[in-house]
């Protein structure tokens, strides 16, 4: 029979994924369940620590589904766990990433509103003679291309600068290392590691482990690499401020440097990419599938986006011809959405905001200023061209505002198509970019 750590198993490998879960929970072993409380045996001390720090509450969360009962989960060490394919994860956590993705270059990095800034430091600090920001913090959601833009600058440093060199780690990898080292004592080998080190990229630091001493030590190391003029880069999905589990002085430390953020994507970033991403695979695909492409796959991320590229591209190389949309519908039918349905006044909103970069809250609210009238304007318009609703509804899904708002609204929409070509194609692309959404 099965016992409630392998019964939880598929929901931890979902939670912490595959990789992780292979390198690290695959072999602990469930031991017994006594009162709330599980024991899971770790094959030794390191892996018992490293499994407590970083996967415990996943673990935790994952038994409690199986049997709310349980409450506590104690790791222990258990030697006669060894097996020979842990030494294979470690070797593989030894070595360092330092084999670099070509095509991850700031050439094949499509830049839209959402990423620009982030785009503009990055390249700046690879290209820059001097230490221009120290650290850099990039952070953004999952997907929207932190790692790609690492990969960016340690490209363009080596093509730059070919004497310098570059380390690119995870900060799994690195965290590791840094507690092995701590372990055995090897602080000053560690150190050393990173003295012929001109650049230090750390992926993901929000993995950085949660043991204040851990955190002590690590916040003078990282000192002393600042104070050594490394150039050190540090990506995250949240901003400094707000990483849990980390001291208040070392979140203050990498906010020294320049934070720089990576927003979703919007539509136009979206069909940009496809776009660029199309080329690249050397896709025979319509401007029109692509248009409709990056409307319909709004909640999607970067990599999400090219998930589903992938599963065209199979599907034209299979049936040897382009596709249309109708075709794209039944391929992507589970990433798009619902196509036969009305469209919603909260989506024309959403969609103009993220069109004329203003906030949805603005639209709602009474405020003036000449780009959130224009925008809540055509929103208006496009609410009672597009959906069935009349005056006083729409009315009230702005804020509560009166009908004779909205029939003002419309109509000054309807002067300014007629007099104003650059205002036209702004209502012409919103429209069409809805419309593909049905
Ligand atoms: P993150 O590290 O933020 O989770 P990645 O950098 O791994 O995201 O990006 C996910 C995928 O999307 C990668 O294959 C990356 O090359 C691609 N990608 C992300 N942003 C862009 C962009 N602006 N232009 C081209 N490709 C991108
Ligand atoms: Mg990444």
């Amino acid at each position: 029979m099965e016992n409630v750590f392998q019964k939880a198993s598929a929901d931890i490998k979902a939670k912490v994924g595959e990789q992780q879960f292979g390198s690290w929970v695959k072999d602990l072993v469930f031991k017994e369940q006594a009162g709330n409380r599980v024991f899971i045996a770790a094959k030794d001390s390191f892996t018992k620590d490293w499994v407590e720090t970083y996967y415990s509450h996943f673990i935790l969360e994952a038994l409690k589904k199986i049997d709310p009962s349980i409450e506590i989960v104690t790791f222990v060490e258990d030697a006669i766990l060894t097996q020979p394919q842990k030494k294979e994860t470690v070797a593989a956590l030894e070595k360092a990433d330092d084999g670099i993705d070509q095509v991850k270059s700031f050439e094949n990095f499509v830049v839209g509103k959402p990423n620009e800034f982030a785009y503009a430091a990055a390249l700046r600090v690879a290209e820059s003679k001097k230490m221009v920001y120290n650290p850099l913090f990039l952070y953004g959601g999952v997907g929207l291309g932190k790692t790609h833009l690492m990969h960016a600058i340690a490209l363009k440093i080596k093509e730059l600068h070919p004497k310098k060199t570059v380390l690119y780690i995870s900060a799994e990898k690195f965290m590791y290392k840094f507690i092995k080292a701590l372990r055995f004592k090897n602080m000053v080998a560690f150190k050393e590691e990173f003295r012929n080190i001109d650049v230090l990229m750390i992926d993901d630091v929000q993995f950085f482990s949660t043991k204040t001493t851990t955190q002590e030590e690590f916040f003078h190391t990282f000192n002393a690499l600042i104070d050594a003029k490394k150039q050190i880069i540090l990506s995250a999905d949240k901003p400094p401020t707000e990483l849990v589990n980390i001291e208040d002085r070392l979140k203050s430390r990498m906010s020294w440097g320049l934070v720089a953020d990576i927003h979703p994507t919007t539509y136009e970033l979206r069909l940009g990419i496809l776009q660029s991403k199309a080329e690249l695979m050397h896709l025979n695909i319509s401007d029109e599938v692509l248009e409709f492409m990056a409307a319909n796959l709004s909640d999607c991320n970067v990599r999400e986006m090219e998930g589903a590229l992938n599963r065209v591209a199979a599907h034209a190389d299979l049936m040897g011809r382009s596709l249309d949309v109708a075709s794209i519908k039944t391929i992507l039918k589970g990433v798009i959405k619902d196509t036969d349905r009305q469209m919603t006044i909260d989506e024309i909103k959403k969609r103009v905001c993220e069109y004329f970069g203003v906030k949805v809250k603005e639209l709602d609210s009474a405020k003036r200023v000449k780009s959130i009238t224009r925008a809540r304007q055509v929103a208006m318009f496009l609410a009672k061209e597009l959906t069935d609703k009349s005056f006083p509804n729409i009315g009230a899904e702005f804020g509560g505002k009166d009908h004779t708002t909205v029939l003002y609204s419309v109509n000054k929409v309807k002067t300014y198509l007629e007099t104003d070509e650059s205002y036209k194609s702004d209502v012409d692309t919103l429209r069409a970019s809805l419309n593909l959404r049905r």
